[in-house]
């Protein structure tokens, strides 16, 4: 027997389809995408302007599941939070909250697990599971608003797990998150981090939802990207760069370049120069992260390196920062909460 969708995943032209399938009128569609996603109800009988009939007919056609936070990890020094969520099936995912001037913003997972095998990354060294469906991702932001009475004003894919990976799911939690009839979000407060699956970031492109496109790239180099990176075997750098480039001349986005420091890595002068020499000409932001460490792996650096290849960058002529470090003191960098308890 094949599992029902659960009605959180449908977006509203699906909801739609649905609800006329059932034999009712389709502008019951948008009561119940607006219980849904706008008054957040947990359930079908909390919907009170549909009838008793109707939402028989929805509980027996579709679940209406949540997830779980099984664990919640505040920060003393600024706020942050961390959570860790299990899912129906059992499988656990990290959702992170980090407060900036500008509102709150929510990291979310896209997969239970990954399976890019970056080398300096915990969420892949544990292993994948599966992809989360729609409503498993939106799950992360209604239940942390939920449990911490907070407001999300922005979210990034940056959790557990390679969005472009998932890339049906998260198109379809994109759609949802971002209509008017529900939490109406605007995608250009979304950023989307990828490893680089290009044929993805031109599926992207044509999309042009608006939001911003995030490439982990770690080394302007090939030999050693590929060395950090596997992905980088059947996506080399050249074929990367040639896709944010029609990235950027479709949606007018410019691309964000997340570049985790690794002291004897791809921190020296020449690695600066380099990537610069990648960007040049190309809208750009360039973000310097102080490689996390996890205990699997000798890599290092701190914030002093950081500001050093910054510096060097910005020199050059590039547009660089060094992320602002939040959550110090409950680190356990993406993916080791989600480790330590399922082991
Ligand atoms: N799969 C996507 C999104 C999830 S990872 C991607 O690769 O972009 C989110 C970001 O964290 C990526 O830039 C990833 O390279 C980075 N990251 C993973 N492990 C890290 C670590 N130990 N230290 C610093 N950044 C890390």
């Amino acid at each position: 027997m094949s599992r029902l969708t659960d009605i959180l995943s449908l977006t509203l032209p699906q909801l739609r389809e649905s609800v006329e399938k059932l034999g009712e009128k389709p502008f019951r569609a948008v009561q119940i995408f607006k219980w849904l996603h706008e008054k957040r109800a947990v359930s079908f009988d909390e919907m009170s302007d549909v009838s008793l009939s109707l939402r028989k007919k929805l509980s027996e056609n579709f679940t209406f599941e949540h997830i779980k936070p099984v664990r919640l990890l505040e920060s003393k020094n600024d706020g942050t939070v961390k959570l860790l969520y299990e899912l129906s099936d059992g499988n656990h995912i990290e959702t992170v909250l980090m407060s900036y001037e500008h509102g709150d913003s929510l990291c979310v997972s896209t997969q239970a697990g990954c399976k890019m095998g970056c080398r300096f990354c915990a969420s892949t060294i544990a292993g994948f599971k599966r992809s989360l469906e729609p409503n498993e991702i939106l799950g992360q932001l209604y239940e942390t608003e939920r449990v911490t009475g907070r407001h999300v004003s922005s979210v990034v894919l940056m959790g557990i797990g390679e969005p472009l990976d998932n890339f049906d799911n998260v198109v379809s939690f994109l759609r949802i998150l971002s209509a008017p009839e529900g939490t109406n979000m605007s995608l250009r407060h979304v950023s989307l981090s990828t490893c680089g699956l290009v044929d993805r970031i031109y599926d992207l492109s044509e999309l042009d939802l608006g939001l911003t496109l995030s490439i982990s790239l770690h080394s302007p180099y090939d030999e050693k990207r590929s060395e950090l990176m596997p992905i980088n075997k059947k996506y080399c750098i050249s074929e990367l760069m040639a896709a944010c480039r029609d990235y950027f001349a479709k949606t007018g986005r410019r691309i964000s370049f997340e570049y985790a420091l690794i002291e004897g890595e791809n921190d020296s002068p020449e690695d600066a120069k380099a990537l610069c020499g990648l960007v040049a000409g190309m809208p750009s932001h360039i973000n310097i992260i102080p490689v996390n460490k996890i205990k699997e792996r000798s890599y290092r650096s701190d914030r002093a390196s950081a500001m050093r290849f910054c510096n060097m960058l910005c020199e050059l002529g590039a547009n660089a920062t060094v992320r602002r470090t939040l959550g110090a003191d409950i680190d356990a960098a993406c993916g080791q909460l989600r480790r330590e308890y399922e082991n």
